[in-house]
């Protein structure tokens, strides 16, 4: 008899383990204390794995396959994953443990040990791809083997080719002779743009939330249990792509960076739950996007088209490859040794700062923000004000539904606060209120001012902004992306640069009144 281990991000109906039923198989599925709490996650995010998980078991029994679901508060549940396992492959009398390989480095690192300690006592071990990703672990390492930058470029291109995805039937060429159509997709929304209504599944999880709660498991955020909109299971994840690719890819790239409190997800796909699941895997979503351009190439831009498909075979496997070769030493980093805790209100949302108080309020209501609301405002305030960045990790980690390290680590840590030193992105991701009121409607209505520098009333952005570059110049000025910045500092009158540092000691000194 075998025990095959699924995780709660191994929901992948169509791996090879499911073609057919066979009587010397059963699978375990669990919800797990240590997995509930390793960081203060959303309420949301533990709700919405738990549906998924539960619904999947349904779908492995309904298709005759063998199963065991321990719910959280199940009493036989020792709630921890290697000991549930050893309790069941005695109580069912298994000779064979297998699992698909995990996305983690700490459960990666907990299934070897315990396939040690079973192969120790006789027990047959197997670990199996999860055959979600299009690359291996190591195929980024391998690629920049011996390399000094590990482009993100280069890598999306390998990958445009070795798949031929928008390419000429040469496929050498790019569409169009582009790879990229980033200039485009940079516009600010106009304020009386037509939005696109979202489909969202409706589900009820009362039950499951009354369990989290009498379990003690201390959450973040909020929840509606009478209205729970993210996706159970592949249907609705399909459901959710096909909805994004009718309704919103037109419109993905132009809008892509944009920010409006007008809305909470613009033309974004909420994929990323679906996808870090397995519910869905990268290249049909990709084909998905492909398919829909050719079909219609007057009605989507290929702009839009090449900016969704480099975010899933680009951005998304480039992280993971990150990852390998990084961890665990990639936890650590802290390039610029910043040491400031991060300040209270990113647990409310209780700021005047309209860009994170909307980014913030919105993150704790649906445990779901775009790109740029992650990167140019909440990442961004904390790497210009100094954050620590485990304390980023742990917010990023507990707050977002689609958190899951492989992921959640290199963007934070990595594109986010430029803690691996560069490793993820040429330059920090750094902004005053400039590109902030750019790319969104956030500033008119701020208390603060965005054109300020300091005085009364002075956007923190800003003069954090400059505090920032100045007291990392030793580690920033030989950039050659950032030479500008240090040149338009310098021509300052020296009263000028003074008051600004002193604004910003006098944010940082106060920040959680801000
Ligand atoms: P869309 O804008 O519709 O993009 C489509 C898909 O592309 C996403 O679903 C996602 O799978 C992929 N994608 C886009 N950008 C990235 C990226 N930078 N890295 C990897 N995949 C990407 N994404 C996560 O899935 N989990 C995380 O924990 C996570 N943490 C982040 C933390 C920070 C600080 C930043 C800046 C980004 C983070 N991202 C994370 C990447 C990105 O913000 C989310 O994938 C995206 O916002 C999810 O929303 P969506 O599905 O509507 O994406
Ligand atoms: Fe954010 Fe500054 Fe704009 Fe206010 S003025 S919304 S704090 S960038």
């Amino acid at each position: 008899m075998t025990l095959r281990l699924l995780l709660g991000d191994q929901l992948n109906p169509l791996h090879p383990w499911f073609r057919s039923p066979d009587p010397l198989v059963r699978y375990v599925l669990m919800e797990v204390r240590t997995e509930a709490t390793y960081v203060r996650h959303h309420i949301q995010k533990i709700a919405a794995f738990f549906q998924a998980m539960r619904s999947f078991a349904r779908w492995l029994e309904e298709h005759g396959h063998a199963v065991t679901y321990l719910p959280l508060d199940d009493e036989d549940n020792l709630q921890d994953i290697p000991a549930n396992c050893v309790r069941l492959l005695k109580q069912f009398g298994c000779t064979h443990f297998e699992y698909q390989l995990p996305d983690e480095w700490r459960l990666d690192e907990q299934l070897r040990a315990l396939a040690e300690r079973l192969e120790a006592d006789g027990i047959h071990t197997h670990s199996a791809d999860t055959g979600h990703f299009l690359t291996t672990r190591q195929e980024v390492a391998g690629l920049f083997a011996g390399k000094k930058t590990w482009l993100m470029e280069t890598f999306y291109r390998y990958m445009r080719k070795r798949l031929g995805i928008l390419m000429e039937p040469d496929g050498q060429t790019p569409l169009e002779n582009r790879w990229n159509f980033d200039a485009e997709n940079r516009r600010k929304m106009p304020p009386d743009l037509h939005l696109p209504a979202h489909h969202t599944p409706v589900h009820q999880v009362q039950s499951i939330c009354r369990m989290i709660r009498d379990a003690g498991i201390e959450t973040i955020g909020d929840i509606d249990p009478e209205r729970f909109t993210w996706p159970a299971n592949r249907a609705e994840s399909l459901a959710l792509l096909r909805d994004f690719i009718e309704h919103k890819l037109p419109q993905f790239g132009v809008w892509q960076d944009a920010m409006t409190d007008r809305d909470d997800l613009l033309f974004h796909s909420r994929l990323s739950f679906s996808l870090n699941t397995k519910m869905i895997s990268p290249i049909e979503v990709v084909r998905a996007a492909e398919d829909a351009w050719k079909a219609n190439p007057d009605g989507i831009p290929l702009s839009s088209a090449e900016g969704f498909v480099r975010q899933i075979i680009g951005w998304r496997e480039y992280m993971r490859g990150i990852y390998w070769a990084h961890m665990p030493h990639y936890a650590s980093l802290n390039h610029f040794q910043h040491l400031e805790k991060l300040p209270d209100w990113y647990w409310t949302g209780h700021t005047r700062m309209r860009c994170l108080q909307h980014s913030i309020e919105q993150s704790l209501r649906t445990a779901y923000a775009h790109h740029i609301q992650r990167l140019m405002i909440t990442g961004n305030f904390a790497l210009l004000l100094g954050v620590h960045p485990d304390a980023v990790d742990q917010w990023y980690l507990g707050i977002y539904a689609d958190a899951i390290e492989w992921v959640e680590i290199t963007n934070t840590r990595g594109m986010s606060q430029y803690a691996d030193g560069g490793i993820v992105a040429t330059k920090p991701y750094t902004s005053s209120a400039n590109y902030i009121h750019k790319m969104s409607n956030y500033c008119s209505s701020c208390s603060y001012q965005k054109d300020k520098k300091y005085g009364e009333g002075a956007c923190p952005f800003n003069s954090l902004y400059w505090h920032f570059h100045h007291r990392h110049r030793h580690l920033l000025e030989n950039n050659p992306r950032i030479g500008m910045v240090y040149k338009t500092w310098d021509r300052m009158q020296d009263d000028e640069r003074q008051r600004i540092l002193e604004q910003a000691e006098a944010y940082i000194n106060t920040v959680d009144q801000c």
